[in-house]
């Protein structure tokens, strides 16, 4: 799966299309039109045998006209700066559409996070955490988990961050574990708010509960959302990761099936479990269901084969899954696509909820938590909803309409 697409309109292209709605935003636009900094390093990683690897690593903060950036950090073999960048631009439309207090961002290393042991993993991202420790910060910019990252991940570079400025700062990063001051259910916060939203906008989205639901991707986002919603009723009539899918018409039981992933098996293997037979891996894009969620990297429903998919809706809880050509061809066929700008944002929501934690001091119980998810994901959920009725636009137009309007407002305020 490839994660760029060369005929892909950029964020930019889109942002300057949702201008025609936006009067007065073409300082914004001149100001998002390139990064305010883009930083490529070498890492030195010493591998566990005794040699040493060389590895790109970047971190792009986009813009920082809404308040310090924030953004994933992702270790990914196919990872370049050209992604780094378009990623980071899509954070600073994601934050702008929350109503956030962030600019966006994005960094990485360009590594395959599978073939490294758990003490290579922590190697590099100490010397990640070292070597950007100018670029991040409680203020300045914070990385949080992303592709081939975790909380773990999180841990190692705030602990290395502390050691190389002297400072105790756990607001360096968010997603942290609980005990190095993380927040309760961060690591849920992006499958429960695409949930929330799919609760919320259910009437608008004409999705019934007791919809049927196919999930490409079973990793952490994608099997909190299909257990959330299979717990409300709905039919899970398919899942799938990089080796195969699992269809059940009948709709899976999960349980058995989200146990055997977190243990590590592939869903190739588990042919029969919870009531599922093995189909390849693509089979899920064109499968007869409500709701289509793709759940792994970019660029997954391309024009290659949007026309063959089965779904009404789709919602992009990966970043940049459908690719511009595709969402052509989706709206042709009335097919409704949730941007991931909104649909994905539980994540960034949470992290800023993690933020405020740390700032104060304190310990937010889960139960709040999911409260002002729920309540950030239906508000921002239901004024991308009405504007896009209310000018004739998808709602993908309607989310960069929001973003630009608030990102417009900003640099005016502050003349930057
Ligand atoms: N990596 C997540 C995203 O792409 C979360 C970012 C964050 O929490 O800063 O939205």
């Amino acid at each position: 799966m490839s994660e760029e697409n060369s005929n892909d309109p950029s964020g930019f292209d889109r942002l300057r299309r949702a201008a025609e709605h936006v009067p007065g935003a073409e300082a914004a636009l001149a100001r998002l039109a390139m990064p305010l900094e883009m930083r490529a390093l070498r890492l030195a990683l010493d591998r566990d045998d005794g040699t040493r690897t060389y590895l790109p690593a970047w971190r792009c903060r986009y813009d920082d006209a809404l308040g310090p950036t924030k953004g994933g950090l992702r270790f990914h073999q196919g990872l370049d700066a050209a992604t780094v960048e378009r990623l980071a631009f899509e954070m600073t439309v994601k934050c702008a559409v929350m109503d956030l207090p962030y600019g966006g961002a994005k960094g990485g290393v360009r590594v395959d996070p599978k073939a490294l042991s758990a003490a290579e993993r922590r190697r590099l991202a100490a010397a990640y955490a070292r070597a950007f420790a100018d670029t991040i910060g409680p203020e300045r910019d914070v990385p949080a988990p992303d592709v081939g990252t975790d909380a773990g991940v999180m841990g190692v570079i705030a602990d290395a961050y502390a050691g190389a400025t002297g400072r105790h700062a756990p607001g360096v990063v968010t997603g942290k574990p609980l005990a190095a001051g993380g927040i309760a259910g961060r690591e849920e916060a992006t499958g429960r708010g695409a949930f929330c939203l799919v609760q919320q906008l259910s009437q608008a989205l004409g999705l019934s509960s007791v919809c049927r639901v196919a999930v490409q991707g079973f990793g952490n986002a994608g099997m909190h959302m299909a257990e959330l919603l299979a717990g409300t009723g709905r039919r899970m009539v398919a899942v799938s990761d990089s080796s195969a899918t699992l269809v059940c018409e009948d709709g899976l039981d999960l349980g058995p099936v989200a146990a055997a992933k977190r243990e590590g098996q592939s869903l190739a293997d588990l042919d029969g479990l919870g009531g599922g037979r093995v189909r390849d891996r693509d089979a899920i894009l064109s499968l007869d269901c409500d709701l289509l969620v793709p759940a792994a990297l970019g660029g997954a429903i391309t024009g290659a084969n949007a026309g063959g998919v089965g779904a009404r809706v789709i919602l992009e809880l990966a970043n940049g899954p459908v690719t511009g050509e595709a969402d052509t061809i989706l709206a042709e066929r009335g097919i409704t696509v949730v941007p991931d700008v909104l649909a994905n944002a539980g994540g960034v929501t949470v992290s800023h909820f993690e933020s405020l934690q740390n700032r104060q001091g304190e310990a937010w119980p889960e139960e709040r938590v999911r409260e002002r998810l729920s309540e950030a994901m239906g508000r921002c959920g239901a004024a991308v909803a009405e504007l896009a009725r209310d000018c004739g636009l998808t709602l993908r137009e309607a989310a960069y309409v929001r973003a630009l309007e608030r990102l417009a407002a900003a640099v005016a305020a502050r003349g930057c």
